[in-house]
């Protein structure tokens, strides 16, 4: 049995608050916004996330993400908008299922931006050598 809650909210088996959805996404207010108009998209089928998900799906989720961001910007009047997607838990990912943030941002709204390391303990010169060999 599938116990995801975004394929059980893809599915309309438990409901939210949809403000747009196609064949392959859907969009959704977020249950616990971090400002007004904060909006999940989601592919109606199960990846886990963004180094899941097929190209098919992952051209849909973001094309439905750029429609639902600027329809937020608009409704919601904000300056402007994140838009990310949590990967994994260290990464943040509390529900296992693909979904893109858009989250509208407002001069002074007291959101945490990611902090920087101020030293780095590495080279960056080996990271980009390591990265680059890694690339399929
Ligand atoms: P994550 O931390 O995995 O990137 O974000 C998951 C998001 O899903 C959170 O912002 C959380 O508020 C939202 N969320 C979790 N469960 C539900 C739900 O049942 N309905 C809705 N609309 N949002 C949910
Ligand atoms: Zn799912």
């Amino acid at each position: 049995m599938n116990e995801c809650i975004f394929c059980k909210i893809a599915s309309k088996e438990i409901p939210a608050l949809i403000v747009y959805e196609d064949e392959k996404t859907m969009a959704f207010l977020d249950i616990s916004p971090c400002n007004k108009g904060h909006t999940l998209v989601i592919p109606k089928k199960h990846f886990v996330n963004l180094l899941d998900v097929d190209k098919e799906y992952l051209h849909a989720v973001f094309d439905t993400s750029q429609k639902v961001g600027k329809a937020v910007k608009e409704a919601v009047k904000c300056g402007g908008l994140n838009i990310s997607t949590n990967n994994f838990k260290e990464g943040g990912q509390v529900v296992m299922h693909l979904h893109v943030h858009v989250i509208p941002r407002l001069k002074d709204d007291g959101l945490i931006p990611w902090e920087r390391h101020k030293e780095r303990n590495w080279d960056d010169n080996e990271v980009l050598k390591q990265i680059k060999a890694k690339i399929q």
